[in-house]
């Protein structure tokens, strides 16, 4: 088998990431907002559900739930050196990919101005989470929609063609971002989700073992990604030319 090519891209303008939950878009392309952000581009970061199923805990109130992950969200773009954070509010698990999301998406990309757009791949095989395939498929489609006018000419907005779509956990990746220099701001930006320490990371906040534990996961699968075309920590996409 040939080895894919690694071509990278240099740092956009702008980039707009959109994920499912808070802590998706650090999972996916922390590394690689935060190289771009470092070197100038001005980062957005959109999510789209208000986070309230991600507790483990009986007890857990989702109101304050919700005003927790949210908090929590912004101290993360803080870390990545995000411009900015969208938090669209929808409810958690109830996702679905309806004209009002298309169109929402769509006012964002007119409003922004990214360059490049990046989200979840609504093609990845066996994503069984709702929120994900809803997320991947509403950015794909409202980027088709804000590229022309005639589509919701109720934002009263400028369409706009960004020149790139990057799907993170890709069915078929076919582009790399080398993250080695990122990779702690990555992990330290996910850290900041300290709510989801117990659920996705292993209950990386009750010790320095268990962070350590936590990084070794996300460094192998950085190594992992990154071994595809020679480097050491990447993150993959698909890419979608515009
Ligand atoms: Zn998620």
């Amino acid at each position: 088998m040939t080895r894919p090519e690694f071509t990278p891209i240099p740092p956009p303008g702008r980039a707009l990431a959109i994920g499912a939950h808070p802590d998706d878009i650090e999972f996916g392309a922390g590394g690689t907002l935060a190289a771009w952000a470092r070197a100038g581009s001005h980062v957005v970061m959109a999510v789209m559900t208000d986070g309230s199923k991600g507790s483990w805990n009986p007890e857990e109130n989702p109101a304050a739930l919700v005003e927790r992950r949210a908090t929590e969200q912004r101290a993360a773009a803080g870390v990545l050196g995000a411009t900015g954070v969208e938090m669209l509010g929808n409810v958690h698990g109830e996702l679905e990919n309806s004209m009002g999301l298309r169109s929402r998406v769509a006012a964002l990309v007119r409003s922004y101005r990214p360059d490049v757009v990046l989200s979840h791949d609504p093609w990845a095989r066996y994503e069984i989470h709702p929120d994900h395939r809803a997320t991947g498929w509403a950015v794909v489609d409202g980027v088709v929609a804000a590229r022309d006018h005639l589509f919701f000419p109720e934002h009263d907005l400028d369409h706009h063609r960004p020149e790139l779509l990057l799907l993170w956990r890709a069915a078929e990746p076919d582009h790399w971002e080398d993250i080695a220099p990122t990779f702690d701001v990555k992990l330290e930006a996910l850290m900041r989700h300290q709510s989801q320490h117990h659920t996705t990371m292993g209950n990386a906040g009750a010790g320095a073992s268990e962070r350590e534990a936590f990084a070794e996961r996300l460094r192998g699968y950085a190594a992992e990604q990154g071994a595809l075309v020679g480097l050491g920590a990447a993150e993959s996409f698909k890419r979608i030319r515009l």
